[in-house]
């Protein structure tokens, strides 16, 4: 009787982290047998050009497959969702009724959109979200007929993007977002305003401070109009809803590890944690699914949303499942991310949420053209910058390592920096750190 082989290490999530994952073990010099489950049909492909050259008609939407960097001689199992985790039995079960067993498990799940409340009314055809290259061809496919309204429900980077490319289209947008400015989250409203401004010189109809309460359907099952808190109506066609992504990890239930719709808790070193807390040896994290304690934010647990940290932490998360226990390396990453949208190229780095102070350090918010820094506490975090990025490196390594806001004294061009507030909205409460007890 042959023996069966040696279980290996199984990927679960067949992109952007998935795949570097992969890339990085076979680079470090794994050579045994490796699995990657993804449940798309489709092999790993690259999101960002979704909501701006797939969505603006440039690029088609098997266009954005990700470049394979090294020869992974893997199996891979597309089309396939993982339903399950015995961590006893190291073995991952699938949607078609097959488990997997595995060795070292890497869990790159990523995040799912943030669907509109109500399934039947997310269900109206004319509702979109925009999260995978499917949701992108379907809305390409609407937005390549020519429909007079588009209304976008969020005003984050998904929703800015969207309403840039249909207003390049011709197409006429209004955008609802219950923030005073648009990404006014991720960037204040000091900074918001100025996404605002581009809105409006672009002819985007933005609703600043406004609640889409009612998606309304006609008699065909098609999105007719959306009732706003108050009364108002807004008829359109389309619907984009762009309320953000929930982590995919729903597939964990009663897996016992540390997980809920906020991610699931790693360890520094990137190894999930059960429910009491211990890391777990034989399984990572990596990307959107992750959150983990960044030495950068001493030591704060933070999950990233940005293509730049999928890549690095695959990276990272790779390297320790080679490693033995005694040599698990903490993960420190930077955030980072960039954005294009109204003809401006936005890049951040750092996180700015509890900021209390922003400082534009090169150009103005007037010329659309600027370098803006956030502090807290004295200290610098953030940066971002608006079609201005020549400074933005050399700010970010005065960010991890925690200098003095503002950092660079004579790396400015203003005759004087003036500190002003940032605009943070109040935070949304996000739930505790918990085991999930239902899927
Ligand atoms: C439209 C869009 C535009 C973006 N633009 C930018 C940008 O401009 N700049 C930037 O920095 N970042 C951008 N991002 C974010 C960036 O794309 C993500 O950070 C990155 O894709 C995260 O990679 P990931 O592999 O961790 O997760 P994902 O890309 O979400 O991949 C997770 C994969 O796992 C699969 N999966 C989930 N559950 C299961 C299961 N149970 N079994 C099997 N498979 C499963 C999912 O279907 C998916 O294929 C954008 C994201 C979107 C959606």
């Amino acid at each position: 009787m042959s023996a069966l082989p040696e279980p290996g290490i199984v990927i679960v999530g067949a992109s952007l982290a998935g795949l570097r994952g992969a890339e990085a073990l076979r680079l470090r010099g794994y050579t045994g047998p490796l699995d990657i489950v993804g449940d798309e049909p489709h092999p790993p492909y690259d999101r960002p050009p979704l909501s701006k050259h797939v969505l603006a008609g440039e690029l088609a939407p098997d266009a954005t497959a990700l470049p394979n960097l090294v020869p992974l001689r893997a199996n891979w199992h597309l089309g396939v969702a993982a339903t399950g985790l015995d961590r006893e039995a190291r073995t991952l079960r699938l949607a078609d009724g097959r488990a997997l067993a595995y060795r070292r498990l890497l869990i790159a799940t990523g995040a799912q959109a943030r669907p509109w409340p109500g399934p039947e009314r997310a269900a109206l055809s004319g509702v979109f979200t925009l999260r995978g290259r499917d949701d992108a061809a379907a809305l390409r496919a609407v937005l390549a007929k020519g429909p007079r309204h588009v209304l976008i429900v969020g005003g984050g980077l998904i929703g800015c993007e969207a309403a840039s490319c249909c207003r390049d289209l011709g197409i006429d947008v209004t955008l609802v977002d219950p923030n005073p400015t648009p990404l006014a989250r991720s960037l204040g409203t000091f900074v918001g305003g100025v996404v605002a401004g581009l809105l409006e010189r672009s002819g985007v109809d933005f609703r600043p401070g406004a609640h889409v309460e009612l998606l309304e359907g006609d008699s065909f099952g098609g999105f007719r109009r959306a009732h706003l808190r108050g009364g108002e109506t807004i008829e359109a066609e389309v619907a984009i809803v762009a309320l953000g992504a929930v982590r995919s990890t729903g597939w964990l239930a009663g897996a016992g590890l540390m997980a809920d719709a906020g991610g699931l808790t790693c360890d520094g070193a990137c190894r999930a944690l059960a429910a009491d807390g211990t890391p777990c040896e034989d399984i990572y994290a990596a990307g959107d699914v992750a959150r983990w304690p960044n030495p950068i934010y001493s030591g704060r647990l933070i999950s990233v949303e940005h293509w730049g940290n999928a890549v690095e932490q695959a990276g990272h998360a790779a390297r320790n499942m080679l490693a033995a226990p005694d040599d698990q390396e903490p993960y420190a990453h930077l955030p980072a991310f960039w954005s294009s949208q109204f003809g401006i190229n936005i890049k951040a780095v750092g996180l700015s949420e509890g900021a209390d102070s922003v400082a534009i350090v090169q150009g103005s918010r007037a010329a659309r053209r600027f370098l803006a820094v956030y502090g807290r506490a004295g200290r610098s975090i953030a940066a971002v910058s608006f079609d201005e990025a020549r400074w933005l490196p050399a700010y970010a390594e005065q960010i991890r390592a925690g200098r003095p806001f503002p950092p660079i004294r004579d790396a400015t061009d203003q005759a004087r920096i003036e500190i002003h507030a940032p605009g943070f909205p109040p935070r949304r409460s996000e739930p505790a750190a918990r085991e999930i007890v239902d899927a």
